[in-house]
């Protein structure tokens, strides 16, 4: 890692950026005006709907944008009930709580840390009308078996693939379980545009509704200005579209590097007992959007001891993510405190998750130094 890019410290994230890049968005500053205004987002569209196998794709200001759409595209709002995943980033939560539907947390798997099946099957009641798994780190749960639970019970499913761009499960690339399945480029993400989103169908009619509900009621091409609807303004310039466009045609790239960064890890810290890493089980690919490391709660060390230490170390790191249902920003739901209750394996597992650096710009003497810190806070000494 360049010492200059991040004061000394290793960063925990970060894009890599290329001429390419560069040439885009200087092109696209340039020339995407007039009756090029969206030619980069056509561009994008297209490459992104081919690269996930999906119908269609729209590209929008943020991955939180593309769930709050798939919520209101799918009709979902008071009263009803959307099951969400207890450990993810809120932002796969809060647009539940923007359409005026209540969150019901449901607890994680041991070894994928993502949505549980049976958990998500336990909280479904005569409300729910919507379940978000979410791709956790890059890892995925199985969607298969959740798609199953969901089609039984005429619960509609969004895919949060805002981690795991490029993961893929049983043949088929993380996003493009549900009915809609949702990405994010913020510049933490595996694949950026600085801020933006993605939102993929195979659903025609939900794929005219998110374009209408994107833009103030208006239909594609719209040239009369009569709004239909109060709607809402959700869309992306060509300057990140030509970002994100660059950054696709380099997809395979910026995988790769995200499989090896894992690997430096797993080759280091093969050997700790008290530490497990991301799972990648029989039939998944993992695109390891974070390297993370949970220690065995024996050893007696948190996540926030973790972290400082190897912040003392110039060593940048996040938690791994709190249970939702333990966040002050939940602290007056009802469905919160059930779930701080039914949810074992969240609150087990998080208090000793810590995020290593991850950024697509590590190199493997950045990793070398991460893990002969972390080892030496274990007390396993060097290899
Ligand atoms: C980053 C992220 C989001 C939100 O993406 P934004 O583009 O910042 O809105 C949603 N869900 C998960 C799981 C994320 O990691």
């Amino acid at each position: 890692m360049h010492k200059g890019l991040n004061g000394g410290r290793i960063p925990v994230s970060g894009p890599w950026i290329t001429a390419r890049e560069v040439d885009y968005v200087r092109d696209a500053v340039a020339s995407a005006w007039y009756a090029q205004a969206n030619v980069y987002h056509d561009r994008f569209e297209r490459a992104f709907a081919a690269y996930t196998g999906a119908a269609h794709a729209v590209a929008l200001p943020s991955c939180t944008a593309a769930i709050h759409l798939s919520l209101l595209a799918l009709g979902v709002g008071p009263g009803d009930e959307v099951v969400v995943p207890d450990v993810t980033w809120i932002a796969s939560a809060a647009p539940v709580s923007y359409v005026g539907a209540t969150p019901v947390f449901a607890d994680i798997e041991a070894d994928t840390w993502c949505l549980s099946a049976a958990a998500f099957e336990a909280c479904v009641s005569p409300r729910t009308r919507a379940v978000i798994p979410v791709d956790l780190y890059g890892g995925m749960p199985d969607l298969a078996a959740i798609s199953e639970i969901a089609r039984a019970h005429g619960v509609a499913v969004i895919e949060d693939a805002a981690e795991a761009l490029g993961s893929s499960r049983d043949g088929r690339r993380a996003g493009s379980f549900g009915t809609t399945g949702v990405f994010s480029f913020h510049g933490s993400k595996t694949l950026t545009t600085g801020e933006g989103g993605m939102l993929i169908t195979g659903d025609d009619a939900i794929h005219a509704r998110v374009l209408r509900l994107r833009d103030h009621g208006r239909p594609p091409g719209d040239r009369h200005f009569l709004n239909a609807e109060i709607a809402w303004k959700y869309k992306m310039s060509a300057m990140q579209a030509a970002l994100g466009l660059a950054q696709l045609e380099r997809i395979d790239e910026l995988i790769e590097k995200k499989r090896l960064i894992f690997d430096w890890y797993r080759q280091r810290l093969a050997d700790v007992p008290q530490i497990r890493l991301n799972a990648e089980p029989a039939g998944m690919c993992n695109s390891y959007w974070m390297v993370t490391v949970i220690l065995d709660a024996a050893v007696g060390l948190g996540k926030e001891a973790v972290m400082s230490h190897l912040l003392e170390n110039m060593i940048d790191s996040r938690p791994f993510f709190h249970p939702l249902s333990s966040l002050p920003a939940y602290s007056d739901l009802p469905q919160a405190a059930a779930a701080r209750a039914r949810n074992r394996v969240s609150y087990e597992l998080s208090p000793y998750g810590v995020n290593l650096p991850s950024g697509l710009l590590l190199e493997e003497a950045d990793v070398d130094r991460v893990c002969a810190v972390l080892r030496s806070l274990l007390g396993t000494g060097a290899r």
